[in-house]
C-alpha cells in the first residue's frame, strides 16, 4: 500500500487513469468495446468527477480505440448548468444515452445518440448484409415522442440552461447552510443536483447504524 493522503484531485485523476490503462492492457484492448460513465454519477451518490478526470480518462480510451459512452440520462438538458453534462467536462462521446428529462419525466422515453462514424458503419454494413434489425415493441411510440418534442421546445423557449444557472447558487448554498449540523457530513453537488450525507457524529464515513432504521414493534 502507498500513502495517498495529501493527494490532489489532479493526482487522484492521474492515478485513476493509470489504473484504467493497466486494466485495459491486462484484459487486452481488443476485448473492450466501450467505456461508459455519467458526467456526474447521479443515483450512485452524486459523485462529481475529480479535476481533470475526464481529460485523462478520454486520453487513455482514445489511445486504445475504445468508444466513450456518456450516460446523460440524469445530466442532460441543463441539470448541471450546461445543455449536456458532457459540455461541462469537455467530454467528446461516441454514444450518448438519454431519458428522464427528455420528456421532462412526463412520459417514459429514452434515446441513444450515435456519432456519424458509428452510424456510417451500421448503415454501410446493413446495406451489405440486409437490414439492421434492431427495435423495441414501443420504439417511436408517437405520444411519448410528441411529449418529448414539446419538452425540448419549452426548454428552448425558456432557456433552461440560463434558468438553471440562475437558481443553482441558491439551491447549492441553501442546502450547504446545513453543513454545521451534527448529523450532516459532506454536501456536494453542482447545478441542480446535490447530495447530503447523513452521518453519525460528523465522522464522514460513518453512516447511521442500520439498526436505527428498524421499525419498533
Ligand atoms: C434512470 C437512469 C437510467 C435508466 O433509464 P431508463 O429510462 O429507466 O432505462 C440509466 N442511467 C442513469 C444514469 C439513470 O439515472
Amino acid at each position: 500500500m502507498f500513502d495517498i493522503s495529501g493527494e490532489t484531485e489532479e493526482e487522484f485523476s492521474t492515478r485513476l487513469a493509470k489504473n484504467l490503462e493497466e486494466l485495459i492492457l491486462k484484459e487486452g484492448p481488443e476485448t473492450i468495446a466501450a467505456f461508459i460513465a455519467e458526467p456526474v454519477m447521479g443515483a450512485g451518490g452524486v459523485i462529481l468527477p475529480p479535476a481533470t478526470y475526464f481529460d485523462k480518462i478520454q486520453a487513455v480510451v482514445k489511445k486504445y480505440d475504445i468508444l466513450f459512452i456518456a450516460d446523460e440520462v440524469i445530466c442532460a438538458f441543463g441539470r448541471l448548468g450546461t445543455m449536456f453534462g458532457s459540455d461541462k467536462y469537455n467530454i467528446k462521446p461516441d454514444l450518448v444515452s438519454l431519458a428522464k428529462a427528455l420528456s421532462s419525466g412526463y412520459l417514459p422515453i429514452g434515446a441513444i445518440l450515435v456519432s456519424p462514424e458509428i452510424a456510417e458503419v451500421i448503415h454501410s454494413q446493413s446495406s451489405k448484409l440486409g437490414s439492421f434489425s434492431h427495435g423495441f415493441t414501443y420504439s417511436g411510440s408517437p405520444v411519448p415522442c410528441a411529449v418529448a418534442l414539446e419538452a425540448l421546445k419549452i426548454y428552448k423557449e425558456r432557456n433552461i440552461v440560463a434558468v438553471v444557472n440562475k437558481i443553482a447558487p441558491r439551491f447549492q448554498d441553501g442546502l450547504k447552510a446545513f453543513s454545521d449540523s451534527p448529523i450532516i457530513g459532506e454536501i456536494r453537488g453542482t447545478g441542480l443536483i446535490l447530495a447530503t450525507e447523513f452521518t453519525d457524529n460528523k465522522s464522514p464515513n460513518d453512516p447511521f447504524p442500520p439498526e436505527w432504521g428498524k421499525f419498533k414493534t
